[in-house]
């Protein structure tokens, strides 16, 4: 079976790598996804047939803060520049082997049968470590989300798109957010200017909460700001705690990557064999279809002084 790598390309590079470089070496496939700052194709590697994924980003579409100067390959979107450095089994690599059929945890959850807390956990988890690998390196991603993990057949996921990603410092803050509205945390919502850490550990409370209950914890600003959680069915009390925690109103109450080490319910035991050959769990349509017009779209915002200063990017 054919290898699948991911790779990212820039659009107006294709001029130049059409003659000579990425046309030689690829010939671009289907459609798979699109976002607000490219598309996203399946392609394939013509010296051996390889399956591939690339991501043509629109470089008009990139603020002039995400751009990154590197020693050997010049001025490179942020987006670009990171996947170089980051090495990581929960994180996506610039060219990445064959990483499961192209599901997301967007089309997972909306296919998953029967929820369970010790999948959730073993899923989850991957992202916690993926995420604690990032900020290791002092990045912070900015757009956790479903769509922005993908998952094999054997539950593996791996964290994508950079697109929001940033550099951070202890006591430096940032004044401009660019990810998902339904993933932002209040004080943000409302304002404030904020380090990282803790915009991205709401994140994380959003999608672990997306990701066992199948439907979004707050829906628009004046949910996000009331931070109110209304689970359609009981779990746990260890995971509605974990959830609770994560989705603190008070950034500085909020959970912490620290607090989450030994965590019971992260780290129970999980018996993957269980899910073995279940046909929810496996992808059959093509992932654009799948994903409908459900996905909520990038927003950013600048902040002008005390009130953010909105534009929707698609
Ligand atoms: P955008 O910044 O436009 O959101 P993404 O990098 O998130 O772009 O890619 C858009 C969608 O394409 C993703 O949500 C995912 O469904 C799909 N996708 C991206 N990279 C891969 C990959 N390596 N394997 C499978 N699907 C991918
Ligand atoms: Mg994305
Ligand atoms: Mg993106």
């Amino acid at each position: 079976e054919a290898a699948r790598c991911n790779s990212t390309v820039m659009e107006e590079d294709l001029d130049r790598l059409g003659s000579g470089e990425y046309s030689d070496y690829y010939t671009t496939l289907q459609s798979i996804g699109k976002g607000a700052f490219g598309f996203v194709k399946m392609g394939r590697r013509n010296k051996d047939d390889t399956q591939v994924v690339v991501k043509f980003i629109r470089k008009s579409k990139i603020f002039s803060n995400n751009w990154w100067t590197d020693p050997e390959y010049g001025r490179l979107p942020l987006e670009v520049a990171l996947l170089t450095q980051l090495s990581h089994q929960n994180i996506v690599k610039m060219v990445m082997e064959k990483h499961g059929s192209g599901m997301d945890l967007f089309e997972f959850i909306d296919r998953q049968p029967n929820f369970d807390e010790a999948l959730a956990s073993y899923m989850f988890r991957q992202l916690i470590d993926g995420v604690a690998y990032l900020h290791s390196k002092m990045i912070v991603h900015r757009d956790i989300k479903d769509e922005n993990v993908i998952l094999n057949e054997r539950f593996q996921i791996k964290i994508i798109d950079f697109g929001s990603a940033a550099y951070f410092e202890r006591g430096k803050v940032f004044s401009t957010f660019c990810g998902t509205l339904e993933y932002c945390a209040p004080e943000v919502i409302q304002g404030n200017k904020y380090e990282g850490p803790e915009l991205e550990m709401w994140a994380i409370g959003v999608t672990l909460y997306t990701l066992v209950f199948g439907e979004n914890p707050f829906y628009d600003i004046e949910e996000t700001i009331e931070a109110s959680l209304k689970p359609p069915f009981p779990v746990s009390n260890e995971l509605m705690q974990l959830v609770a925690w994560l989705l603190h109103p008070e950034p500085e109450w909020r959970c912490t990557l620290k607090n989450m080490v030994g965590n019971a319910w992260l780290h129970q035991p999980c018996d993957l064999s269980e899910y073995k050959g279940n046909r929810s769990y496996q992808k059959e349509c093509p992932h654009h279809i799948m994903k409908g017009e459900a996905n909520p779209p990038t927003i950013s915002f600048t902040f002008l002084g005390d009130f953010p200063y909105g534009t929707a990017t698609n």
